[in-house]
């Protein structure tokens, strides 16, 4: 199974940075590689997208998003401490690899008890966080980052085909992921969708689109 949608989404554009490039302790140790045997995704295609947001300094530059996904390393509700979501993006469409695809993350509860939703809703779901405060932007860059994200997850059969995007608020007593990104929910999910329908772009057919 596809632990990681790094080439799919380099092959996209997107700068990416794997746990080893922003320098992850826990992935120095083998942690994350250990968590896939204790903390396996149930088998076949979760149900859910989820959209969190860090609450961390917005990041300009790769340094400053390294440093700040080590300190959500350090956050993580797992033992040891490893970032609770798969995915991190900023907001200028940077992605940042978290926990490992097939591997349940640890930051999505239904504390609010919706109906016809599990507690435990990392066994149904990967989540992905915009690495940012609530007052920063919320980019078309990250926004496309985003849908590449969850188009990649359902044509790699990690998530199925259409299912909802969820924002954290949904579940939680907090605001997360902000105003900011829940505004932006609608256009995440068609532009989701025209990926999955006609395939994730390549660099080459951006560069014809433009030429
Ligand atoms: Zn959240």
């Amino acid at each position: 199974m596809t632990t990681t949608l790094i080439p799919v989404l380099r092959a996209a554009g997107v700068e990416c940075f794997t746990r080893a490039q922003w320098g992850s302790p826990r992935q120095a140790d083998g942690s994350y590689a250990r968590r896939r045997t204790t903390h396996p995704m149930p088998a076949g295609p979760a149900d859910f997208h989820f959209l969190h947001i860090t609450v961390t300094d917005d990041t300009d530059r790769f340094v400053d998003g390294a440093r700040s996904a080590r300190f959500i390393e350090t956050l993580g509700f797992s033992t040891p401490p490893m970032v609770s979501y798969q995915d991190l993006v900023t907001n200028e469409g940077r992605y940042f690899e978290g926990q490992s695809y097939g591997v349940k993350g640890t930051h999505t509860v239904n504390d609010r008890k919706v109906p016809g939703f599990a507690n435990d809703l990392n066994l149904h779901g990967y989540a992905t966080a915009i690495m940012q405060n609530v007052a920063d932007e919320v980019t078309d860059a990250q926004v496309r980052t985003i849908a590449l994200v969850f188009a990649a997850r359902e044509l790699a059969g990690l998530v199925r085909r259409g299912a909802p995007i969820f924002p954290h608020r949904k579940f939680a007593f907090k605001a997360c992921p902000g105003d900011k990104a829940v505004a932006r929910l609608p256009e995440i999910d068609q532009m989701r969708r025209r990926f999955v329908q006609h395939g994730l772009p390549t660099q080459d057919d951006e560069g014809k689109a433009i030429a």
